[in-house]
């Protein structure tokens, strides 16, 4: 099989790109490279290997499957592909911040988020790569070689050759092993995850209502955890270094969580998928050498999200584009993936105001901090936007910890210590 792109240059007429992984990330991927191409005037051949079948509800994703803006900016701007609104999903209109003592509703400005069942979003944009050309190619990657003329990537039905390779496939322990030894790639550092879903009913649903609840206990070892409404269900997940089917039980029967989640209708209606428990995984660092000649990562893989909580589907999809452009623009040599770090500057400079914001927030649940934060929110209309922006993960880290710091929120903070009820704060022991 003859290349024609055996120099590290943009990607020409006749190369061939393979990507690893067809979740957002890799799917955005390949459709940005060969539109892109295209528009150049150059074809490319683009293949997307992925191992699970997204259709025919096999596969159960525990992703809680909330698209953040600029989601749809992303996949109709940038991807031309029209956003797949038909699929049942709930507009999410703010959020609840629970913390031991105090809960507070957070509704801002921004555009709303969007929750859709993920298997059906991924087998959506796959079916729109395969429209536009792709071709999609169901296997597991079992292997890679790097050569200096082309990279050859076996799989367990087929073997192809590539002059680039993305890896797009988010934090899969085995085939994050199979970079390591082909190119020293590094996995990121990862939070452990564990998720269930609960059908309370139609009137429990609406009951329930279109927000998030965002839960911060004092637990030592579950740092956040989250109801979130879905079309007909209620995704609970709960987070943490190391969080297991204990520690979920344990959340799931603490009374401010039991007071939220409303009741089953009625017992006959017991759905049997119902608080059956998976493990997931979030990033919440940089991964280790995520590009070279040949090679770039996109996605979890890379570790380019969000160092504390959210958004990883936005920004799979976002530094899926940017390795598209950065191949067809810059080339594919380690030199040239140079320009790949530094698009993604916005997001590796804010990784460190995330990792700082969750020891904060860590520190604050555990000393009860937080629930001054929160009476003092009610009072500062600044620090609550701060509030909102941290859990809805709209902004960067960077602006949220400069807006929280202004002198007007920190004020409120030491004003709020010996007041402990407030307007719009409900108190756990009754007021409010
Ligand atoms: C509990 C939980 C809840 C979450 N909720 C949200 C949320 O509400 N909103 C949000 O934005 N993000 C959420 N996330 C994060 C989100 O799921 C990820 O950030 C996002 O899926 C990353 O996309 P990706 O394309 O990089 O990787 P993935 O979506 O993980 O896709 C990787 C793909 O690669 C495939 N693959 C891996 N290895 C191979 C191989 N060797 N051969 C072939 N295919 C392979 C996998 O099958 C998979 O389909 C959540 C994560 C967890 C754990």
């Amino acid at each position: 099989m003859s290349q024609p792109n055996h120099g590290l240059g943009p990607l020409a007429a006749g190369s061939r790109a393979v990507v690893v992984g067809g979740g957002p990330g890799g799917v955005a991927t390949a459709i940005a490279l060969k539109q892109g191409a295209r528009a150049l005037g150059r074809d490319v051949h683009v293949v997307v290997v992925e191992g699970k079948q997204f259709t025919g509800h096999q596969q159960y994703n525990q992703c809680a499957g909330v698209l953040s803006p600029p989601i749809v900016e992303l996949i109709e701007g940038d991807l031309g592909v029209p956003f797949p609104h038909s699929l049942g999903h709930v507009m999410i209109t703010g959020y609840v911040l629970h913390t031991a003592r105090s809960e507070i509703v957070l509704d801002g400005e921004a555009e709303p988020s969007i929750a859709l069942r993920r298997v059906e979003f991924d087998a959506y944009l796959l079916e729109a790569a395969r429209e536009r050309g792709i071709d999609i190619l169901s296997a597991r990657v079992t292997g890679l070689e790097f050569h200096t003329d082309r990279v050859v990537v076996y799989t367990d039905t087929d073997m192809l050759e590539a002059d680039v390779v993305v890896g797009a496939f988010g934090l899969d322990e085995g085939t994050g092993v199979l970079f390591e030894r082909a190119v020293g790639y590094k996995p990121p550092p990862a939070l452990s995850s564990v998720v269930t879903k609960y059908h309370p009913g139609e009137s429990g649903m609406a009951q329930f209502g279109d927000r998030i609840h965002a839960f911060l206990p004092t637990s030592a070892q579950i740092e956040f955890g989250a109801l979130t409404p879905k079309s007909n269900h209620i995704t609970i997940n709960i987070a943490g270094a190391s969080v297991d089917a204990n520690l979920m039980r344990e959340f799931l029967d603490m009374p401010y969580v039991r007071c939220t989640l409303p009741r089953l209708e009625n017992a006959g209606k017991y759905n049997p998928n119902d608080l059956h428990f998976y493990k997931g995984r979030f990033p919440r660092g940089l991964a280790g050498h995520i590009s070279g000649d040949r090679f770039v990562m996109v996605g979890d893989a890379a570790g380019l999200v969000r160092a504390f909580k959210g958004k990883g589907i936005t920004s799979a999809v976002l530094t899926g584009i940017r390795a598209a452009n950065v191949i067809l623009r810059d080339g594919i040599a380690s030199g040239a993936f140079d320009a790949y770090r530094a698009v993604n500057n916005d997001i590796i400079a804010d990784l460190p105001y995330g990792q700082a914001m969750r020891f904060l927030t860590i520190y604050a649940a555990r000393t009860g901090l937080i629930d001054v934060a929160v009476r003092a929110a009610a009072l500062d209309p600044g620090l609550r936007r701060a509030l909102f922006d941290a859990v809805s993960a709209h902004r960067p880290y960077r602006d949220v910890v400069r807006e929280g710091l202004t002198s007007a929120g920190v004020r409120a903070v030491l004003a709020s210590i010996g007041s402990r009820n407030t307007p719009k704060v409900k108190d756990r022991n009754g007021s409010g």
